[in-house]
C-alpha cells in the first residue's frame, strides 16, 4: 500500500455516465458518451460499478498508473449491453498478474460471470473468455451484505426489465450508493401522483428510501424528463424528478444524476440538472444536485 492509498472514505471517479448506448460526438462532449462505469477507491481497494464502455478508459488509466497486476472487485447492476460492453476492452483482464472478482448477488436469477463470458463467444467477439490472462472469478454477495476489505457492501433488487441491483458501499462512516436502471415510477404508491400534481414531492418506494438513507453520495438513474416518460413506461428508467424526490426522502447529501438519455445533448442535461436543483430547493432539501460527467472525481470524506 502506498502513502497515497491511506485515505478515509471514498474517491469516486465517473468513467461513463451515458445510458443505453454510447453517444460520442460534439453534442455530448461535456457529460461524455461512454456508458455506465464508476470507480470507487477505498484506500488501496478498487471497486468498479458496471462495465460499460467507460471501463476501457479506466483500464487505460490503471495500466498507466500501475504498469499491471491489478486486483479489483466488479459489481454489475445487471447485464444489459450498456453495462457490460466495456469488459472485453478492459486491458487489465489480459494481464496474467491481475485478478478480478465479479460479484453475484445470492438468489439472483442472473449469472453475471456467465453473461460476461457469453458476450465473448466467437459470434460476438474475436478473443475467447478462456483466453483472458487475468484471473476473473465469480464471487458470492449475500443480499444482506458482506465486508470487502474495510468496505461494507450490500445490494438491493430494483425494478427494471430482468431486474437490476443497486449497491451500497460504506466505509469510515461514509456511504455511497450506486443505483442505476431503476424505474422508481413503477413502484410509486400513487402512480398518478406525478400527473395530478407534478410539482408535489412524491411518495416513493419506502424500501428504496431505506436502502439509500443518509448517503453522502447517491448516483442515480435519471434518464427521462416528465414529458418523455409516458411513452417509455416499462423501459426500466425513472423520471429524473422522481429520482430527486427519492434522494430528498432519503436525506441524501449529494446526488449525481446518471444514465443520461442518449437523445440528450449537453445542453439538455444542463437543463435537467437545473430543473432538479430547483425542485430540491423548492422542497427545502439540503441536497447538492449535479450531473455525472465523464472524468469527474469526487472525494467523500468522513
Ligand atoms: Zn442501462
Ligand atoms: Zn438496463
Amino acid at each position: 500500500m502506498s502513502e497515497t492509498d491511506a485515505f478515509p472514505g471514498f474517491r469516486v471517479t465517473f468513467w461513463g455516465t451515458r445510458g443505453s448506448i454510447p453517444t460520442p460526438g460534439p453534442a455530448t462532449r461535456v457529460y461524455g458518451g461512454n456508458t455506465s462505469c464508476v470507480e470507487l477507491r477505498a484506500g488501496p481497494t478498487l471497486l468498479i460499478c458496471d462495465a460499460g464502455t467507460g471501463l476501457r478508459e479506466l483500464g487505460l488509466r490503471l495500466s498507466a498508473e500501475n504498469g499491471g497486476g491489478i486486483e479489483g472487485h466488479l459489481f454489475l447492476s445487471h447485464a444489459h449491453w450498456d453495462h457490460i460492453q466495456g469488459f472485453p476492452f478492459f486491458p487489465a483482464i489480459y494481464d496474467p498478474r491481475s485478478s478480478f472478482r465479479i460479484y453475484e448477488v445470492a438468489g439472483a436469477p442472473q449469472r453475471h460471470h456467465k453473461l460476461l463470458s457469453g458476450q465473448m463467444s466467437s459470434d460476438y467477439f474475436p478473443v475467447a473468455f478462456s483466453d483472458l490472462g487475468a484471473r476473473v472469478v465469480p464471487a458470492p454477495l449475500p443480499q444482506s451484505g458482506a465486508e470487502i476489505a474495510d468496505v461494507s457492501v450490500s445490494a438491493f433488487l430494483q425494478r427494471h426489465p430482468g431486474g437490476s441491483f443497486a449497491y451500497s458501499f460504506e466505509r469510515d462512516g461514509t456511504k455511497v450508493v450506486y443505483a442505476t436502471d431503476c424505474e422508481l415510477d413503477l413502484d410509486l404508491p400513487d402512480p398518478e401522483a406525478p400527473l395530478k400534481d407534478p410539482a408535489a414531492l412524491r411518495e416513493v418506494s419506502p424500501e428504496f428510501v431505506a436502502f439509500v438513507k443518509g448517503a453522502d453520495l447517491l448516483i442515480i438513474d435519471s434518464q427521462y424528463l416528465d414529458e418523455e416518460y409516458p411513452t417509455k413506461v416499462g423501459w426500466g428508467h425513472p423520471r429524473a424528478t422522481t429520482a430527486i424526490d427519492a434522494a430528498i426522502r432519503a436525506e441524501v447529501k449529494q446526488v449525481a444524476l446518471f444514465h443520461h438519455d442518449p437523445m440528450h445533448s449537453d445542453q439538455a442535461v444542463n437543463a435537467k440538472v437545473a430543473l432538479c436543483r430547483k425542485r430540491a430547493e423548492k422542497h427545502g432539501a439540503n441536497l447538492f444536485v449535479f450531473g455525472a460527467r465523464e472524468g469527474l472525481q469526487i472525494t467523500i470524506d468522513p
